[in-house]
Parts: structure tokens; sequence; C-alpha cells
């Protein structure tokens, strides 16, 4: 007989082994009648290895099956690894979702473009506030981090009490928002907490994460040593840091300037919860133009080196109304996010080729600070807490096993970090691994949602690498061919000694010759006979150029 014990499991399908796409479970019941909520449900993005695709989303099919048990969505914040898959996977979960103010604003926003706003039930939660479904009490905890309305959620069960930190750093001075509730945190750590699910990203850096009153600080007094236009890049999400940059360039006789599409929605988002208020009101690109060059800071997006991003187009002349040269400077208020080096080095390298001052953490510390936890909060936190379990969440492997270590070396009984599809069981008895269930990642493909690596992708990746190859011949009714083989290379490289008309000659030769020797039956099918010219098309191309390109062939009968 199935057990009837009610258990209480941590299922993460997304944002362990790897940083992004945070996908959090919470199971509570019997195994076969478990009631679940859903927290955080974000992406992450594609790299040059996913060519075409730009948004990558967790799998959800394993809880799909149960998604008439899922009481509901919770979002920790409106960071992209924490909500942007909401609009891409809603459809397939339906749940209710409850958000504080100014996440729940970003989502709408988002809901809207997705043509999903009148479907999806949106609470929204007051910070500190409190939500109950089914099994699960929550309330939420304002923590600080690098965007407004950061909450750690305190899920009290009947079998024990988790922190879910979401992402944080104990930030003294967060300029905009509450500081850490650490009060809250205290008593939860007295009450007694079963488990801490807790975010890895700063794991390995010592000290604080630092705050963004200091970039504040650094800010003033470097941008009043600018002579010419100024240009900051940071994440539009980081509110405090767009207000920062404001107030900078107000101290020193500039007007503002927002460059790029989130910006705008951005500052849209933070007006509507009040934050933002008392600066002189931004001016558009085009009144910009009619500023001094002293007088202006443009505000922008594109600090990762986004190719359609604002920085970016400024970066290769193509941007419509915002440009930078001789004399101006760029400040990049940010980090260089793993995976973005090439295309953050491309872009600051055509900024210097116009001869544009660079100003990066780097060289310039100070202007930018982490949103994440670093060693001595992690300690803070554990202390405040007092957790019985450990889980590290929000890392790569490398990450989850050093904050593993580090939760050891501070005397938490027990630590266990699962990867994307491990089930913990975290109570009753010790926490382990009580099941393994699918958590692979989708792809978002000119806007279709595909299978991780499909068959589109492998063929794009593959051309990309190989070249292509298309054929094309014409068979009469007897089978017989009446034009071609026609040869068509893309992507493969040509040179005096061979040049490309010889290439194609040859492989149109190839192609003539596999057809011959087919057998009548055999060339009567179209596919046999695709099939025919493509093998002896790829055998000839690795001949010809060490390569199997893709190829396509095209079979026409008159
Ligand atoms: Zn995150
Ligand atoms: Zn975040």
């Amino acid at each position: 007989m199935a057990s009837q014990i009610d258990e209480l499991v941590f299922l993460p399908l997304g944002g362990s082994n790897e940083i992004g796409m945070n996908f959090n479970l919470y199971g509570f019941g019997p195994p076969h009648d478990r009631k679940w909520i859903v927290v955080d449900l974000g992406v992450t993005f594609g790299d040059q290895l996913t060519p075409g695709v730009d948004i990558i989303l967790p799998d959800p099919s394993y809880i799909e099956e149960y998604a008439d048990r899922i009481l509901g969505i919770v979002l920790t914040h409106a960071h992209e690894d924490h909500l942007g898959a909401v609009a891409w996977l809603w459809p397939r979960l339906r749940a209710p979702v409850w958000a504080t103010p100014f996440t729940a604003f970003l989502l709408r926003e988002k809901l809207r473009e997705a043509d999903l706003l009148d479907e999806v039930e949106i609470h929204e939660v007051a910070l500190g506030g409190k939500i109950t479904l089914g099994p699960f009490d929550l309330e939420l905890i304002t923590l600080t981090h690098s965007i407004p309305e950061p909450n750690g959620l305190a899920i009290k069960t009947p079998l024990g009490t988790i922190l879910h930190t979401g992402d944080w750093k104990i930030d003294p001075d967060p300029l905009l928002g509450a500081v850490t509730d650490q009060d809250a945190i205290r008593k939860l750590g007295d009450e007694g907490v079963l488990a801490m699910v807790c975010d890895s990203t700063n794991v390995f850096v010592d000290g604080t994460a630092g705050s963004e009153s200091e970039v504040r600080e650094t800010l003033i007094p470097l941008i009043g040593t600018m002579k010419g236009k100024v240009a900051v890049a940071c994440f539009a999400s980081n509110v405090a840091r767009m207000d920062t940059a404001a107030r900078a360039a107000e101290a020193n006789g500039r007007r503002v300037c927002l460059v790029g599409r989130s910006m705008h929605r951005m500052a849209a988002a933070a007006k509507s919860v009040g934050l933002m208020q008392n600066l002189q009101p931004f001016i558009t690109e085009q009144e910009a133009r009619n500023f001094p060059a002293n007088g202006v800071l443009y505000l922008c997006t594109g600090s990762q080196g986004e190719p359609r991003a604002a920085l970016s187009r400024i970066a290769d002349g193509t941007h419509p109304h915002v440009s930078l040269g001789a004399g101006d400077a760029c400040v990049f208020s940010s980090r260089v996010i793993p995976g973005n080096e090439i295309p953050i080095r491309n872009l600051q390298n055509n900024l210097a080729d116009r001869s544009v001052r660079l100003y990066t953490e780097r060289d310039h510390p100070g202007i930018h600070v982490s949103g994440h936890p670093c060693r001595d909060e992690l300690a803070q936190m554990y202390r405040w807490a007092r957790p019985t379990i450990a889980v590290p969440t929000h890392g790569e492997r490398r990450h989850l096993l050093e904050h593993v270590a580090f939760a050891r070396d501070l005397q938490v009984p027990q630590q266990i970090a699962p990867r994307n599809g491990d089930m913990v069981r975290l109570a009753p008895g010790r926490a382990e691994i009580v099941d393994e269930v699918p958590a692979g990642r989708l792809f978002v493909d000119a806007g279709v949602v595909t299978p991780e690596n499909g068959d589109a992708l492998r063929e794009r990746r593959h051309a990309a690498q190989n070249g292509m190859v298309a054929v094309s011949v014409v068979l009469d009714g007897r089978s017989r061919i009446v034009a071609g083989p026609a040869v068509k290379a893309v992507g493969l490289p040509t040179d005096d000694d061979y040049p490309l008309d010889e290439a194609l000659h040859d492989l149109s030769e190839a192609a003539e010759d596999a057809l011959k020797r087919l057998s009548g039956d055999d060339r009567d099918l179209d596919d046999k006979v695709e099939t025919a010219l493509s093998r002896a098309v790829k055998k000839a191309s690795q001949r010809i150029w060490g390569r199997r390109p893709v190829v396509e062939t095209t079979v026409l009968r008159v």
C-alpha cells in the first residue's frame, strides 16, 4: 500500500547546476497526493553555443502532470532569472501567481505582451505580507539585493519551516527600500528553521558584497571629472543604480537621457511604486542633441554587449540619436556575467576605437557592487537563521559544493546539494534525495518553444561549422535526368588552385554517378534518390574540404 505519511520535499527544476532559470518546487503530503507550490519561474539566456536562441526555459514536463495540485506560483523578485519564464510556461501550469507590487507591475507588462493578462490570476502581496496556500503558510521577508522588493520566504508547514532566501545580500544602505529585516530572520531562527535554501552565487568571494551607497559615493565625484558626454551602462532593473546615475548627473549639472527600452520600462515600474522621485524630468534622445556635451548623461542598456541593445548600437555608430567619440566617457556600472566575455570585449573595443574613455569595475573599483552575498554575509545569515539543513541553490555545481563545505564549517548539522531534478525529502527523517525526475531545458527558437538541442538548432550549428550544399535534379517520367544535378554551396571556402566552379562541378558529377548507380526501381522513389544524392555529395565534400556540410536535396519530376 502506498505510504500515507506526510512528507515535505524540495525539488529544484532549474537554478541548481547553473545560474539562472530558477524554478523551485516545494511539496507537502503523502507521495501519491502531494500539494505543490512553485517559487520563481525564471529564464536564462543563450550564448554563442546556441546560435539564434536568446531565451532558455526550464522544462516543466514533470510538474505539468500534477498541474492541478499546484496551489500557487510565488515570485521572490523581478529579475529575469526568477520571473522571465512565467509568460512562456504559465499556460502549462495555470496556477495563480503571487508577487509584491514592483514585481507584479513588471509581470503584468510581460503577460500583456504575451496576451495572457486576462487569464492569469495575479495576487499582489505587500512587503512583509503573508500568503496561505493549503498546508503552506508563507511569510515574506524583506531583504536587500540589486532590484527593488527582493523577498525571502519563510515557508511554514506542519513538518517544519523552510527559509527560502531568494537572491539577497546584506546592504546596510540600499538607497531604495528597507534594509534586511534581520529581526524577522532571527525570530524565525528562534522558532526553529528546518532548512535554508540559499543563494550560492558569491560563495567563493570573501568579505561582503558592498553597498549601493558606496557606488553613489564613487560615481558622483568620478562623473565630476568628466568633460564630454557621459554614458553609464547598468542593468535597468537595478533601480537604485539608475537613481544613483541620475543623482550623479544632477550633482554635476547634467540632464539624464534614458537610452534603451528596458530603461524606460524599469523607470515606469519604479515610479509605479513611488521610487525615483524628486528628480529632474528625463530628456529625450532628440532633446539631448541640443545640450552641450558636458550637460548630458546617457543611461544605457547593453552592459553585457547584447547586440541589439543601446550601447552596442552606439559603439557601432548605428544608433539613430546618440553618438560618442573623443572626449566622451562610458562607465560600465556592471559586472561581466560569465558567458558574455566575448561580446563585452567586442563592445569595449568598438568604443575604444571611437576614442571613448572606458571605466570598468576592474580599473575603477567601487563603480559596481554585486547583489549577492559573499562569505561574511552568508555566515551572518546562517547565524541568524540557524537551520538544521543547508540546501545551496542559485549556482553552478562548484558553487553548490563549496557552499556545502562552507555550511559544514559553520556546524550546520546537515547539508545537501541537489541537482536539478533531484527531489529532496526534508522531513521526516534526515534530508535525502528520494527521487530523480526529468529536469531539462527548453529553447525559445524564433519564438517557438523547442526541446533543448532540437533538430533546427542542431542543423544550424552544423551548418555554422561545416557550411551547406544544396543539390537539385529534375527527372522525367522514366526517371531519366532532364536537368542537373545543380549544386550550390553556402559557407564553403575556395581558393585559386581549386576554384568554387570546379568544386561544384565535381560535386555535381558525384551526384550524377550516384544517381546512375541506383536501380530503376529505386530511382522511381524520391526518398531513395535524395538519400543517394545526399550521401554522394557529403562524401565528395569530405574529399574536397575535409568537411561534411549540411546537404539539402530537391528532386523534381516532369
Ligand atoms: Zn537570481
Ligand atoms: Zn536577482
